[in-house]
């Protein structure tokens, strides 16, 4: 699955909804998965490994779809900053809600 970062999306949704600290939180608590500080994690775009604190919670869409629901999703510092549509696989993604769209 390709996804694409949302340009601008940080001044829509620069806060992560009341309950979660950021938007990483967010998506690990909606996952029910939680990366464990100190353990290493692939980014599923680049594929490279990192720790926790090298992850942000990055606001995405499919690309090549008609579903144009926004998205959460972790990606290193630097992917979160990509503007081409990597391939993450099948990482499970967790819906932004609606209210903050
Ligand atoms: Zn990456």
């Amino acid at each position: 699955m390709k996804i694409k970062n949302i340009k601008g999306s940080s001044k829509v949704s620069e806060k992560p909804p009341k309950g979660y600290s950021s938007w990483l939180d967010y998506w690990e608590k909606n996952r029910n998965f939680t990366l464990k500080p100190g353990d290493k994690y692939k980014c599923p775009a680049c594929g490279k490994s990192f720790t926790r604190d090298n992850f942000d919670g990055c606001h995405v869409q499919k690309v090549d779809s008609t579903d144009q629901k926004w998205y959460i999703i972790p990606l290193c510092d630097s992917c979160n900053h990509r503007i081409d549509a990597p391939d993450i696989g099948f990482i499970r993604l967790v819906e932004v809600p609606s209210n903050l769209e």
